[in-house]
């Protein structure tokens, strides 16, 4: 079993980012890592594993997805979020959300009652009530993660999407993705995060992945799903279908692009063509590790 998270690929590099922003990242993410995995080793499901740590990225302002997201050029949020579990095959997608606290549990609510499908309407018309709705001024708050870009060209540094990806005991893959999406980003534009086998897939077959960056590089290249058939159809390993995947399409992904990806037998590879990517993971096999 195991868990690995990402909080988005980025511009900057790791050692421009002053130290006690760095241990406020790597505090939140050891955190994470402990109570999610020792929930796993009691035997939580995969995919609730995936919904509970996305909420806690969501909800901490520390990344561009949920209550840190940034704005398109029209100075409004827009969120994404989808889910998948790789035991039943279903997914759930949600997009171009401006009031609710946590997109990635209106995936899984899409999930579970419709056996998977993409909304952009379903959480105004029949959610009301079940979920958190937020106004604007809860996305306007101060947002600590973008202290992480002041050494930096902000507007280079669009990233800061959130993932996770699980094995549970029982052999269960799943995944998911939450974003506020690229900053200044067209109004409208839905990113790979929302979109199944681009941005997220998970089939208990091969892995789980979560991926980041440019939306669309990796919508281009079907990324998740690129790196799952590579694996069920040549027969090798994830770490080595992660590879061929960003060997093949190199050409096309002109900006960053990163994942995160979780085998069926919880072996974790984390790359990425970016300067930085801030994750975490912990696996039976391969202990605990974070981002340097
Ligand atoms: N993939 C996201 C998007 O294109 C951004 C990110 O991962 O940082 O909107």
């Amino acid at each position: 079993l195991g868990l690995a998270i990402h909080g988005g690929t980025g511009s900057f590099l790791m050692k421009d980012i002053p130290s006690y922003i760095n241990s406020i990242y790597k505090d939140f993410f050891r955190n994470i890592i402990d109570v999610n995995y020792d929930l796993l080793i009691k035997g939580e499901y995969s995919l609730n594993i995936v919904e509970k740590v996305i909420i806690e990225m969501e909800n901490s302002s520390l990344f561009n997805a949920g209550k840190g997201s940034l704005q398109n050029k029209d100075k409004l949020v827009s969120l994404d979020a989808s889910i998948m579990d790789g035991k039943r095959h279903l997914y759930g997608s949600i997009f171009g959300v401006n009031n609710i606290k946590n997109p990635i549990s209106v995936a899984k609510k899409i999930l579970i009652e419709n056996e998977g499908c993409y909304s952009a309407e379903y959480i105004s018309k029949q959610l009301l009530g079940e979920f958190d709705f937020v106004s604007k001024k809860y996305f306007s708050s101060d947002k600590l993660w973008l202290k992480l870009l002041d050494s930096n060209n902000y507007l280079s540094n669009k990233n800061g999407t959130v993932g996770c990806v699980v094995l549970d005991q029982k052999g269960n893959l799943a995944s998911g993705t939450s974003t506020g999406g690229l900053v200044n980003k067209l109004s409208g534009r839905i990113s790979d995060s929302a979109i199944i086998g681009s941005g997220t897939y998970a089939n208990n077959r091969t892995c789980a992945i979560s991926c980041s960056g440019y939306g669309e590089s990796i919508i281009r290249n079907n990324l998740a799903f690129y790196i799952h058939s590579i694996i069920s159809n040549k027969k090798v390993s994830a770490d080595k279908a992660v590879k061929i995947a960003f060997k093949t399409i190199s050409q096309n992904l002109k900006y960053n692009v990163g994942l995160i990806c979780i085998d069926k037998f919880g072996k974790v590879i984390i790359h990425q063509n970016a300067n930085s990517m801030l994750y975490a993971y912990k696996s039976k096999h391969f202990n605990f590790n974070i981002f340097e």
